[in-house]
């Protein structure tokens, strides 16, 4: 009775709009809650290397996950993890850093229980080592781990499809790009893996490199697909800017990666 008054002087075209907005409406309420009700995020920084280090948890089950840790701030990460009452599942790198020490040997001292990941192709120590398409569970939520090397042989971007986000490690940064000229670098393979594999994504998802020295937190596949002034240029243009960047040589490389072949336990 009360639906048949409602609907009393529309025409059936009008009912019919006014039925099927209402599901919409309803199916994208549900949809963002699905998303976003029990996913937590956390980005933490250092302020010396500029890395950013990125707490994912189910807040339901309380399994997290933590990326590229760093050394001189496992505590403060370890303290922070038990204070939300998570229990941490994977320490895991992007890849094998040269500008500062990882953290996820120390975590799992700190955490007992937790296991250290790296890419298999990166040549480091860690309980688990990932090849291109392995996922990480954790709770409800999957980390995609998926090959951009480049920057070095053992890059992995991690992708939370769930989520929409992705973590590029230093293969995608905020309008630029990680260096290619030490480790295994090669700025062909790095182009590739950025426009084969982060390009290809949605549009809308949002992106978290390992570091950023702007002040910038994050970005989205579009900004960098419109504004990243490396990688909208050719390959032959990309590699010409990679050759003539005279960047000095990094302060921490001889330290950081013979310590980060044994998971920063050294
Ligand atoms: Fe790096």
């Amino acid at each position: 009775m009360l639906q048949r008054a409602s609907f009393r002087g529309l025409r059936l075209t009008e009912v019919v709009c006014s039925v099927a907005k209402v599901n919409v409406q309803i199916r994208l309420l549900s949809t963002t809650m699905d998303k976003g009700s029990n996913f937590f995020f956390r980005q933490l920084f250092d302020p010396v290397s500029s890395t950013y280090t990125y707490l994912l948890g189910d807040t339901c089950t309380k399994d997290a996950v933590l990326i590229d840790p760093v050394l001189e701030h496992a505590e403060r990460d370890a303290t922070l993890i038990k204070q939300l009452g998570f229990k941490l599942i994977y320490a895991m790198n992007t890849h094998m850093h040269a500008d500062h020490i990882t953290g996820t040997g120390k975590l799992k001292s700190l955490i007992p229980g937790s296991k250290s990941v790296i890419g298999r192709d990166s040549g480091a120590k860690a309980d688990m080592h990932l090849q291109d398409g392995d996922k990480l569970t954790f709770g409800n939520h999957t980390l995609l781990a998926t090959a951009t090397p480049g920057h070095t042989n053992g890059c992995f971007t991690y992708i939370c499809h769930d989520q929409a986000i992705a973590f590029t490690g230093d293969t995608l940064l905020i309008r630029g790009c990680g260096r290619t000229d030490f480790q295994e670098g090669s700025s062909e393979t790095l182009y590739d893996s950025v426009h084969k594999r982060i390009f290809t994504l949605p549009d809308h998802y949002t992106l978290y490199p390992a570091h950023d020295y702007k002040g910038m937190t994050a970005t989205t596949v579009a900004e960098e697909k419109k504004y990243n002034p490396r990688l909208t240029k050719s390959l032959k243009e990309f590699v010409h800017i990679m050759d003539t960047l005279n960047l000095p040589y990094p302060k921490m490389i001889d330290k950081a990666v013979p310590a980060n072949k044994v998971c920063g336990l050294y």
